[in-house]
């Protein structure tokens, strides 16, 4: 399979997806990196800067993910970064629908890519991947394995901004990370 050709043609129907586009507002961000990647980075939604380029992750919580990134020896290259939602919401934080619409597109990207494993940056992306609620602060940092992906759960980065206990756990858990791609967590 050509993932590259199977990604731009994800992209091209959520931008012309109609459902997409009855929550959400600017430009489509349907996400950005290696069509091979072993790992996959999942956040919320695009910002206002994200909808304004098409690019993902590109303002404050975008700049610590993209360096907390490369601190645990990885490259931008080496990843796929993208969102359940692929459109700035009209009021802030997705709607249940909208999460339940928009995650169609990124169930069909990550069967494309299918990645090693998938950081969930958040509840939303918790939400989206995994069907429930998540108590960030009791489940940061865990591995789990379902419908033949693995996932690791952490906080999103704009939470690691606004509260120092967010940081500490964000941090805590790319290290985490690090030891789980290199095969000495399990
Ligand atoms: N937050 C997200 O979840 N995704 C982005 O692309 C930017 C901010």
């Amino acid at each position: 399979m050509d993932k590259k050709k199977e990604l731009l043609k994800i992209a091209g129907e959520i931008e012309k997806c109609s459902l997409c586009k009855k929550w959400g507002t600017g430009k489509p961000v349907p996400g950005e990196g290696n069509p091979d990647a072993r790992i996959v980075f999942i956040g919320e939604a695009p910002g206002k800067q994200e909808a304004k380029t098409g690019r993902p992750f590109i303002g404050r919580s975008g700049r610590l993910l993209r360096a907390t990134i490369s601190d645990v020896g990885l490259s931008e290259e080496d990843v796929y970064i993208t969102s359940p939602v692929k459109y700035l919401p009209l009021r802030g934080t997705p709607s249940r629908e909208n999460i339940l619409h928009a995650r169609t597109h990124l169930f069909r990207q990550l069967s494309v890519i299918s990645p090693g494993i998938v950081v969930l940056l958040g509840s939303t992306a918790c939400f989206a991947l995994l069907d429930r609620k998540v108590e960030m602060t009791k489940e940061h940092g865990n591995i789990i394995g379902e419908r033949g992906l693995t996932y690791f759960i952490t906080y999103h980065p704009a939470y690691a901004l606004r509260f120092p206990e967010g940081k500490k756990g964000f941090i805590s858990d790319f290290k985490k990370l690090r030891g789980l791609m290199a095969g000495t967590v399990s």
